[in-house]
């Protein structure tokens, strides 16, 4: 091979470099895009939904008491021990807690 030969394929070879250094830009640029698409869609995908009217239900803490209720028919989840604390209220601080999980 002589020197004109070997330039010739050197050449070639810093182009193919260049080629693939822009596909690996392009393949990068996409992952960050799908990437971002699929972050974005995470709260859609695995959001609970009420199982009486499909509508996406909200998690709220009232008075340091967790619960999940739906906007739309008010239907209300709680945990146990959640529950517990609800069921120790009084009087008012259960008609308060009830006012703010409902509205
Ligand atoms: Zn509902």
């Amino acid at each position: 091979m002589n020197e004109t030969q070997m330039n010739e394929k050197k050449a070639n070879m810093d182009q193919f470099i260049e080629l693939d250094v822009k596909k690996l830009k392009h393949i990068e640029a996409e992952r960050k895009r799908l990437l971002k698409f699929a972050l974005q869609s995470v709260p859609d995908i695995h959001f609970m939904r009420c199982p009486r009217c499909s509508c996406r239900l909200e998690e709220k803490t009232i008075d340091q008491i967790s619960i999940v209720i739906c906007a739309q028919c008010k239907g209300l989840w709680i945990h146990s021990e959640s529950l517990k604390k609800v069921l120790g209220l009084s009087g008012d601080k259960a008609d308060n807690f009830l006012k703010h999980a409902t509205k």
